[in-house]
């Protein structure tokens, strides 16, 4: 510490002035959590400020102010740009004492920290021990007696950065999707090299103490074996290993994934080492591969999810500091519940996660995996249903189900009926798809679903059972109705988009008249990638359409470096803008067009002079997104010949439509296996009134709300429906498209730059 600082350079400033940090292990993410996070606060009128390589920046005075241009272009950017590191000093108190001096110097007593539950604990100490440094430095002769009371209290904010996805207090961290879709694409390539010449895989991924990587990518692979540190295997799984691999060759399977998490034990502790299983494997006669994936699941461009999640825990970290609510005044965890912005006691979380890890050293496994909370447990029993490693036992409950789609294809129907089939076969249900939707049901288009039919369909996108547009209508009932009587079908599951919801209320409403429908259970559970059905917040097979999105525009994006150039971009939607909302959240879009929003000339035109504005500041690149139904009248060429005539003097428009691009690919980590968890809780319901009443009769449909799976009645969802604008009534995301405008533009009184 080598300057003193006197009363009148510790005036506490009004403007609040802020601080964020990035330490301990990188993830993707953190940048579009410290752009959120800087504009946010500019917007509310705060001094922002990055600290440099972690607690280092700190302790050594690498602060340096934050503008509207600094945190530019880098949504899609990987890692952080204001570095991370870690930080032995800072663990000393004489280091935590020159990083109170540094920020009372830059005047900051508001701190983000973006890290993993060390970085959090450094944090929390930090604030902890805030008044007592201060004391020490003025006794030193270092502050100004005056700082005390002008600096009482350090706010402390954070948010968890890990791509382990290993913290309690959030459903998710920053970078757990990004690294599990590193993973995937890992573990597509290495499956179809597998199947060609009957090999094992060996898999190893990161996760020192938590499994949660190791658990997704082998329940959204099929994969026939995982080694978490959760759940540690019963003694002699060596051999447990080898024969479930060799049921799943005798009934057909042409290769084998194993996926050992790095920090796998064995029931008493000791490591369990992808190269052991390898080795094991060998012994038993297998051409058997090792692959440890390494730092690959770090890196790369963030997911739409990673971008989503950070954007709008950044955003909440500010609201956070501008918080006058009592209940604020302790550090907070920001974090997600589904889709939802959560805060928590940031200690209490620690302390929890960092219990777990003596818990797994004193070998609670049990209470280990209940910390890790509800999904950790049911995706890992679920896994091992589908892996055919730990089956039900149950015989036929002699109740026979149909799955369907209706309505375009999205990705993650393959991963539904594999889920449904195999879950449903374990519970005692005999199962059928029909294929091609309710006409196929109509046409006796049924094929019975049995283990092996689904095989490898975890990772498939596009519909193998097919998908159509059509419903049961007063030609087709009774052909249906023959057929669900031929069949003794008790229920009717159809998954797929708004279409299927007005087939499924259609079939509901015939119950009036075919009292042989009045026993039938019909269900519907989302799966378009418009997200524009009733009764969930989110549908199956959006996510992947929005990293298709993305991916898209971060191609289109690049391909005007060297141009000045405003793109207008046309999504899938129909009716519906949470795709082009969403992806302009994600992608730094500085317009989206909704139909929900609206779009009038007058709104144009202020759009036009924003972007005139922007280009004459140098931009060098503009986006608007527009969903494909915003306007009938204004469309997206509309647009496009709008902007090009009227700022040809400054810059030259490009329109594109994506298309179908959209609606393909193979299905994202989250999409297959929240398409399973879906299937899973499908037969949760059923089997709950199976053993409450004796039957099977719930019609309505299922989905997401607030992180969890709810059961929504049949006239309660048809209440929902917007039939004009096949939509629901309400949508919870049309808020969010003030947000991604406000950090998009800079506010006319900021220095864009
Ligand atoms: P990751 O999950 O990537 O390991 P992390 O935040 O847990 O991230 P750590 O190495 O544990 O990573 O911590 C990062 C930095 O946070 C440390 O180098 C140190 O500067 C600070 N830190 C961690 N624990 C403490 C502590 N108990 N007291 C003070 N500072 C700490």
């Amino acid at each position: 510490v080598t300057e003193t600082i006197t009363t009148e350079i510790v005036t506490k400033l009004e403007p609040k002035r802020m601080a964020v940090l990035t330490s301990g292990g990188d993830s993707s993410g953190m940048n579009p959590a410290i752009r959120a996070f800087a504009r946010m606060a500019m917007i509310k009128g705060a001094q922002v400020f990055a600290i440099r390589e972690g607690y280092n920046g700190l302790v050594n005075d690498s602060i340096v102010p934050l503008h509207w241009g600094s945190v530019g272009g880098i949504i899609s950017r990987g890692g952080t740009i204001i570095g991370t590191a870690r930080c032995a000093d800072f663990r000393k108190r004489d280091g935590r004492k020159r990083a109170v001096y540094n920020l009372i110097k830059n005047k900051i007593d508001n701190l983000l920290v973006i890290g993993g539950d060390g970085s959090l604990t450094g944090a929390n100490l930090l604030r902890s021990e805030w008044c007592g440094l201060i004391k020490d430095l003025v006794d030193d002769g270092t502050l100004d007696k005056e700082c005390i009371e002008k600096y009482p209290t350090l706010s402390i904010a954070g948010l968890v950065g890990s791509i382990d996805n290993d913290m309690c207090g959030t459903d998710l961290t920053i970078g757990a999707d990004t690294a599990t879709q590193r993973i995937l694409e890992a573990i597509d390539s290495i499956l179809s090299t597998a199947v060609s010449h009957q090999r094992s895989f060996v898999l190893e991924v990161m996760g020192r103490n938590c499994g949660w990587l190791a658990l997704v990518s082998g329940l959204a692979t099929g994969a026939d074996y995982i080694f978490v540190p959760e759940c540690p295997p019963e003694d002699g799984w060596e051999q447990n290993m080898i024969e479930g691999l060799e049921r799943g060759r005798v009934s057909g399977r042409r290769c084998s994934l194993v996926i050992v998490s790095e920090g796998a034990i064995d029931k008493k502790g000791n490591p369990i080492t992808s190269s052991y299983v390898r080795q094991t494997l060998e012994n038993a006669g297998h051409d058997a591969r090792i692959t440890i994936l390494g730092h690959v699941q770090r890196g790369g461009t963030p997911t739409f999810l990673d971008r989503y999640i950070a954007t709008r825990m950044g955003v909440d970290a500010v609201e956070y500091f501008y918080s006058t609510d009592e209940k604020d005044k302790e550090p907070a965890l920001i974090g997600m519940d589904g889709m939802k912005v959560t805060r928590s006691p940031l200690m209490d979380c620690v302390k929890t996660t960092q219990s777990i890890s003596t818990l797994i050293q004193e070998k609670k496994f049990n209470q280990v995996v209940d910390l890790r909370g509800s999904l950790f447990g049911e995706f890992y029993n679920i896994f091992r249903t589908c892996a055919n490693l730990q089956r039900s036992g149950k015989s036929s409950n002699n109740h026979s189900l149909v799955i369907l789609h209706s309505g375009g294809p999205c990705p993650g129907m393959n991963p539904a009926v594999r889920a449904f089939t195999r879950l449903g076969i374990d519970r005692g249900y005999k199962v059928y798809g029909a294929f091609n939707g309710f006409g196929g049901l109509a046409k006796d288009e049924l094929q019975p679903l049995d283990w092996m039919t689904v095989n490898g369909w975890s990772v498939m996108g596009g519909a193998e059972l097919g998908t159509n547009r059509s419903i049961p209508n007063d030609d087709n009932i009774q052909d249906i109705i023959n057929v669900i009587q031929k069949y003794n079908i008790s229920g009717v599951l159809m998954f797929g988009g708004y279409n299927g919801y007005v087939g499924i209320s259609k079939l509901y409403k015939y119950a009036q008249k075919y009292p042989v429908l009045k026993k039938l259970s019909i269900i519907g559970a989302p799966g378009t990638i418009a997200n524009n059905v009733p009764g969930t917040n989110i549908s199956i097979g959006s996510d992947t359409c929005l990293n298709n999105i993305l991916d898209a525009l971060d191609k289109i994006k690049q391909s005007a470096v060297a141009s000045r150039r405003l793109f207008v971009v046309e999504v899938m939607g129909a009716h519906c803008g949470y795709l082009c909302t969403m992806s302009s959240l994600a992608s730094g879009a500085e317009r989206s067009y909704t139909m929900e929003k609206g779009l009038t000339l007058e709104s144009l035109t202020e759009d036009l002079e924003m972007f005139v504005d922007r280009f004459e500041k140098e931009h060098k690149i503009g986006l608007i997104i527009k969903s494909e139904n915003a306007s009938e009248t204004y469309t997206t060429h509309f647009i496009y010949s709008l902007f090009k005539e009227e700022g040809k003097h400054l810059f030259d428009v490009r329109e594109s439509i994506l298309g179908h691009l959209q609606q393909g690919g193979t299905p994202s980590g989250i999409d297959r296996v929240f398409s399973t968890r879906l299937m899973n809780q499908y037969f949760n319901f059923l089997d709950k009134q199976l053993a409450e009443t004796g039957e099977i009769s719930m019609c309505g449909c299922i989905g997401f709300i607030n992180g969890q799976i709810e059961f929504t009645p049949m006239d309660e969802m048809i209440k929902e429906m917007d039939d004009k604008y096949r939509r629901p009534h309400v949508q919870w995301w049309l808020d969010l498209d003030k947000i991604s405008q406000d950090i998009s533009v800079a506010p006319a009184q900021t220095n864009s730059n």
